[in-house]
């Protein structure tokens, strides 16, 4: 039996698994993947981060030719909004992508098997996982499993998601009408891009946020400099909301719904989208039986090299907690084989960058400012806005900064906050500076072409040394 088992078999074809499994692959090992869907990709391909990327681009140049166009000389007569063919727009995306996924791992020869995975046993050297589809059931076996379920939509007491009026981000990105009144709540990552979009295609959207704040872990200055630009884009952002529950009107879809708020009066609406974050996905596949330790909130419990308690198990991406983004579970699950393979297993979480695709972006690595007081770090801070930057100008977008913060003594980046337009590419150069341990005197002296929106970057570093030049 040994003999024709698996090396691997990874449980969740998301970026977190199916990355590691080409990993694996590369490595040598003898690797397949589960996923219930038939799709490869995962939450983040499929009703995640590339149909929301998509609706966002698409929304923003409605946008830009209903109103800046006209600022740069274009003539355009009145411009429509054709819903169908912007979702199928977004559809395609997915498709190309979904199946360029599935083709990259057929390339590197991993079984692809679709259905629900249960580890059923451990025994020495292997692990069995029964693998059921419909009424067909397959029994396979592994050295190692990797769990890389990902996370589902969070809720809220009071709540009943109707999978359509009362919905999560995956019926937002698939409304067959654009809402007249749309409530989002949760004014985090979904809850502010998903509202650009409706806020963009005409809906009136009403964000409620529990706390006294949007984007709860971001920079605080940034994230209130952000708050008033949405506000001025229309977003109706009411902070310090407690949801007490979400209602279709009279049982009927056709009513409407109603949202109820401590200590105000119901709100009204067509949509409601409840966006507070997401749950991990450890309730499935029999892990608590195999040995697999949860915490009180469904993450499954990892050490240093992504091992769960039960032998052979590993575990990687939002199912083990930390900050839930594609990005950071793929950095997981390659570490996560390399061990397996023998190798080292490391990662840097303070270089792990975030960023919401809104317009402007916001962007951002390493500590926060708040993060530095509250460790009684010692810090400079350079901040520099992008109205003073040439391009910026040029191209006529002209709101947020830079914002530096370095180590009081060693100079070292401790964290780069960004707020605007192309923050999320911008972002890649503080990464790479966090992680090869720069300091914002490195930053300042290494030359930034002219003119690009990179060149603020290099602003905020000499102005972390007051010496800044455009200022
Ligand atoms: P989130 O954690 O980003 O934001 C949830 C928000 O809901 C918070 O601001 C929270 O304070 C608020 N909230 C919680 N309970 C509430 C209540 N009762 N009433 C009102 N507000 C309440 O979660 P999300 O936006 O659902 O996103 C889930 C995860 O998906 C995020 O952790 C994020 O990492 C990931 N994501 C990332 C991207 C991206 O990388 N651009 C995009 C979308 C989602």
């Amino acid at each position: 039996m040994t003999g024709s088992a698996l090396d691997l078999l990874i449980i969740g074809a998301g970026p977190g698994g199916y990355v590691a499994a080409i990993r694996a692959a590369q490595l040598g090992l003898r690797t397949a993947v589960v996923d219930e869907h038939p799709a490869a990709g995962g939450v983040c391909l499929r009703v995640g981060c590339i149909p929301s990327k998509a609706l966002l681009e698409s929304s923003q140049r409605l946008v830009a030719a209903r109103g800046e166009l006209a600022a740069h000389g274009g003539v355009a007569g009145e411009i429509g909004l054709d819903l169908q063919a912007m979702m199928k727009r977004k559809d395609r995306v997915v498709t190309t992508l979904t199946r360029g996924v599935s083709s990259l791992l057929k390339r590197n020869g991993i079984d692809r098997i679709q259905g629900r995975a249960r580890v059923d046993g451990i025994d020495g050297e292997l692990r069995t996982v029964v693998v059921a589809a419909g009424d067909a059931e397959q029994t396979l076996q592994a050295r190692n499993v990797i769990v890389a379920t990902g996370s589902r939509p969070a809720s809220l007491p009071g709540i009943e998601l109707d999978g359509d009026g009362i919905g999560t981000s995956t019926e937002a990105l698939a409304y067959a009408e654009v809402p007249e009144r749309l409530v989002v709540i949760g004014a985090g990552y979904i809850g502010l891009e998903l509202s650009a979009v409706w806020n963009r295609l005409g809906s009136r959207v009403v964000v409620l946020e529990y706390l006294d704040r949007i984007l709860p872990g971001a920079d605080a200055e940034i994230a209130a400099a952000a708050a008033k630009i949405f506000a001025r884009q229309g977003l109706d952002i009411r902070l310090g909301c407690r949801v007490l529950g979400a209602a279709v009107k009279d049982g009927k879809e056709a009513a409407g719904c109603v949202v109820e708020v401590e200590g105000q009066d119901p709100i009204e609406c067509d949509r409601v989208l409840v966006a507070v974050g997401r749950t991990p996905i450890s309730d499935g596949p029999g892990l608590e039986e195999a040995g697999v330790t949860v915490d009180e909130y469904g993450f499954i419990q990892v050490d240093e090299r992504f091992a769960t308690s039960a032998p052979g198990v590993f575990a990687i991406g939002d199912v083990i907690g930390g900050p839930q983004l594609a990005h950071k579970a793929e950095e997981e699950g390659m570490a996560c084989v390399e061990g397996i393979a023998g190798g080292y297993v490391h990662i840097d979480y303070d270089a792990i960058p975030g960023i919401v695709y809104t317009e402007p972006e916001v962007a951002s690595v390493g500590r926060t400012e708040e993060q530095l007081r509250e460790a009684g770090t010692p810090y400079r801070k350079g901040t520099f806005p992008f109205r003073a930057i040439g391009r910026a100008r040029a191209t006529g977008s002209l709101e947020g900064f830079v914002k530096i913060l370095a180590h009081a003594d060693t100079d070292a980046v401790l964290g780069v906050h960004i707020l605007g337009n192309h923050a999320g590419d911008l972002i890649a150069e503080a990464v790479a500076a966090i992680s090869f341990g720069a300091s914002a005197e490195d930053l300042f002296r290494t030359s930034h072409a002219h003119p690009t929106l990179a060149e603020a970057i290099k602003e905020a570093a000499l102005a972390v040394h007051d010496r800044a030049i455009h200022m």
